[in-house]
């Protein structure tokens, strides 16, 4: 457990505002996250570094990035190759900033196709501000054909902070949040390695951490272990696909934990032979808010964005289960939806504005 001087000079150090750097690995960087020493409020984008008011309504869980990797060899050339990806991407980006959305956090890591070339290209294009990861989302052996950086907490500790500190990829592209994926809510060896790093790595720059959740099966609990265990402040973690879960007791112990809690998959309640419904996961947002949580919520699409360039007879399973307007469902579908049922604006600006704005402030 954290003692109490390490907490409060955490708690102040993530604070929205606070003019205080916490010590980088790498000493240089400690002033280079944002080359304004000093300043405070910084968020880290593709394109580098942002006043993080500036970040305005973000969708803080999606996946653009994956497009190149997995996608590109479904996009012969003669459909015209990359560059005509790279513009039918751009195109529906400017839609998505066209319906109020101003930030696009992108949790594709390496191991599943992350670009931060293409990241930037879309991001310069479309005019959206684009954060990209680091971390790891599949461990082997449970995924056999995914090898890892390191094998242990240091090692790949010194992965993350390479990824954070110098560029990813050999760019100067800085990851601005760490995310993990822990399938199940069993925690295995190597899964426990990715969240311990993850924990180290965010402790030395102040990135938040992100992370997959079986939320189902409660995963949240068992990962706050390890995450509390290795000294994490849990006001700086997100329990992403928190709302396969219809359980308010389940969320109420994590938020009154500190945690915050990202309400990604509403729109598959939509499909009809999965659980729980669109209601009841709207239900839980507004049940959460009316307990005063509405500063522990997030509100996005989970979205293989790639995948939705596609033609719709040759979409796969996953992308299949992606809202039909795409990363739109949110301005145009929930958030109607929700103050249809009682939430207010008040209460939305904070899930879509201010929450991501402070998560999202590494110094
Ligand atoms: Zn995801």
């Amino acid at each position: 457990m954290t003692n109490r001087r390490e907490f409060i000079k955490r708690t102040v150090a993530t604070g929205i505002g606070a003019a205080i750097f916490r010590p980088v690995a790498g000493a240089s960087e400690t002033a280079g996250l944002n080359g304004l020493p000093g300043h405070a409020g910084i968020a880290q984008t593709v394109l580098g570094p942002l006043d993080a008011s500036k970040l305005g309504f973000t969708l803080p869980h999606e996946h653009i990035a994956d497009g190149p990797y997995f996608y590109l060899p479904k996009w012969p050339k003669a459909w015209g190759g990359k560059s005509e990806f790279v513009a039918k991407a751009v195109e529906k980006l400017k839609l998505v900033r066209a319906a109020g959305v101003n930030t696009i956090v992108d949790l594709t890591t390496y191991d599943v196709g992350r670009d931060v070339r293409f990241l930037e290209e879309v991001s310069r294009k479309s005019g959206l501000n684009l954060i990209t990861c680091t971390g790891q989302l599949f461990f082997p052996p449970k995924f056999p054909d995914v090898s890892m950086p390191a094998r242990t907490i240091a090692g790949l500790t010194d992965f993350f902070l390479r990824e954070i500190n110098q560029g990813i990829d050999g760019t100067g592209v800085k990851a601005g949040v760490i995310k993990i994926g822990i399938i199940t809510n069993h925690v295995t060896a190597l899964e426990e390695i990715g969240l311990r790093a993850a924990v180290r790595a965010s402790n030395a720059t102040g990135l938040p951490i992100r992370i997959h959740t079986d939320a189902a099966h409660r995963a949240g609990e068992s990962d706050a272990v390890v995450l509390e265990d290795e000294g994490m402040n849990p006001s700086r973690v997100s329990f992403d696909h928190s709302d396969d879960s219809g359980d308010m007791d389940y969320f109420l112990g994590l938020v009154r934990r500190g945690y915050s809690l990202g309400m990604d998959h509403v729109h598959r309640g939509l499909l009809p032979n999965i659980k729980p419904s669109f209601e009841r996961r709207a239900e839980c947002i507004k049940l959460l808010v009316d307990a005063d949580f509405a500063d522990k919520i997030f509100l996005s699409h989970d979205s293989e964005f790639g995948g939705s360039l596609l033609p719709a007879e040759t979409r796969g399973f996953r992308e299949k289960l992606d809202p039909p307007d795409g990363m739109l469902f949110i301005t145009q579908k929930l958030i109607p939806y929700l103050k249809q049922i009682g939430v207010s604006d008040r209460n939305i600006h904070t899930m879509t504005v201010e929450n991501p704005r402070s998560f999202f402030t590494v110094s």
